[in-house]
């Protein structure tokens, strides 16, 4: 039977990474907030992902979406020491940074063009010789060429993460609504100006001011009156999980084919595939293959660890690569919070205060302007 209607400030579609840290935001400012969850909160790309937050490692150049990312790393560290003091959890954000090898010829060519632009634009990256690099990470491969770190780069544990936000939200009062799907975003016309009242949920209504849309890959799915201009494709990613004692590799280490990511508890994540194939989440035999091979390549000793888990998970990908954030121009109170790519984790902090702070106070401090969903409307003509 469902549940009467629900009356609260602030509905969240999605109980992943950034609708439990919008979610948790709204609660702290004393708003009541409900986040609609269709399965375990957490339980989807959120738990997928390697956790690096490595605006620096995964740069092509110094644009908007580069600045976002850099300014999100920027709130990390407090973000992580608030989420324990909030949670009691710790997130074991880590600052040893990352680095990134050139193993092959072609691999050369390419992080020396990397390395030039990056200190072109004046951004925190060192060269280190090979024997430097091996110094700091004795398990790599020792053919390595050279390498570049990045001590700006960090790391967190992203399923520690997702325990310490529920945690944090439910301590700041925000109702949970797990296992209850979302179904359609209700609007109502007045005077020719369209806003939003609610969700129809599996659960009952839930009648809010704010509707936020943080469904991860599956935002552009919501029925609505107002559908949106955009649609968020999901794009999976592989991963593989081998043992390797703590602490044996220290930094997460990247090759042009693969990357490492260290976990204090023991183990390695190994990825990642990048995957167009629709809602399939399997992991495939091709797949984690391919992860190996890369990974091996990096560390060679691996080849004798065991493998102790594989997962795979759906990175929310907007046409133009960027995330969607902010308010929809045509319907008053709907909020976009998705598409945040290979990046999420990253942007978890900024996003979260950025969107709060449209909700709370109407306007942020954070410029939104890029990100915001009007530009699909402009790319294809339309009012
Ligand atoms: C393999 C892999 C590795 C990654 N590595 C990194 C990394 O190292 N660093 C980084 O920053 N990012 C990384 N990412 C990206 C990051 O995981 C995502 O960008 C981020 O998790 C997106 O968070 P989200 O909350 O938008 O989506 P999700 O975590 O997918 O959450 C969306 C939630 O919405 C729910 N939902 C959907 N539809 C409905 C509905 N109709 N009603 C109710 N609920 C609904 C879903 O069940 C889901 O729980 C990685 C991703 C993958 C897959």
């Amino acid at each position: 039977m469902s549940d009467p209607i629900k009356q609260v400030d602030a509905a969240v579609i999605g109980g992943g990474v950034i609708g439990c840290s919008i979610a948790w935001r709204l609660g702290q400012a004393g708003m009541r907030v409900v986040v609609i969850e269709r399965g375990r909160v957490g339980g989807e790309a959120s738990h997928a992902a390697g956790g690096m937050l490595a605006p620096l490692a995964e740069a092509e150049r110094a644009d908007d979406f580069f600045n976002l990312t850099v300014a999100g790393l920027a709130m990390y560290a407090d973000f992580a020491r608030e989420l324990k003091e909030s949670s009691g959890v710790d997130v074991e954000y880590r600052a040893e940074g990352t680095l990134y090898l050139a193993l092959t010829e072609e691999d050369e060519e390419e992080i020396d063009r990397r390395c030039r632009w990056q200190h072109e634009a004046g951004l925190n990256v060192e060269r280190l010789d090979a024997s430097r690099a091996l110094e700091l990470e004795p398990l790599i491969n020792p053919a390595l060429r050279f390498a570049l770190k990045y001590p700006g780069d960090h790391q967190v544990d992203n399923r520690r993460l997702m325990t310490a936000l529920h945690a944090a939200a439910l301590n700041a009062g925000v109702e949970f609504w797990p296992y209850t799907e979302a179904r359609e975003l209700l609007v109502e016309s007045v005077s020719g100006q369209k806003r939003i009242t609610g969700v129809a949920t599996a659960r009952g209504e839930v009648r809010a001011r704010a509707v936020v849309v943080a469904a991860g890959s599956w935002s552009s799915l919501l029925r609505c009156d107002e559908p949106p201009r955009f649609e968020i494709e999901p794009v999976r990613g592989q991963m593989v999980a081998i043992e390797m004692p703590a602490p044996a590799v220290r930094h997460v280490i990247y090759s042009c084919r693969g990357y490492l990511v260290p976990r204090l508890s023991g183990f390695l994540i190994a990825g990642s595939t990048t995957e167009r194939a629709g809602y399939d989440k399997r992991v495939t035999a091709g797949g984690v293959a391919s992860i190996i091979e890369r990974a091996i390549e990096i560390t060679p000793s691996l080849a004798n660890q065991t493998v102790t888990e594989t997962w795979a998970g759906l990175r929310p990908h907007a046409p133009d690569d960027l995330p969607i954030l902010g308010a929809d121009p045509r319907v008053a109170g709907l909020i976009y919070a998705t598409g945040h790519y290979r990046n999420g984790i990253l942007l978890a902090p900024i996003t979260a205060r950025a969107i709060s702070e449209l909700i709370i106070k109407g306007e942020s401090l954070i410029n939104l302007a890029p990100f915001n969903v009007a530009r699909f409307a402009r790319h294809s003509g339309a009012g």
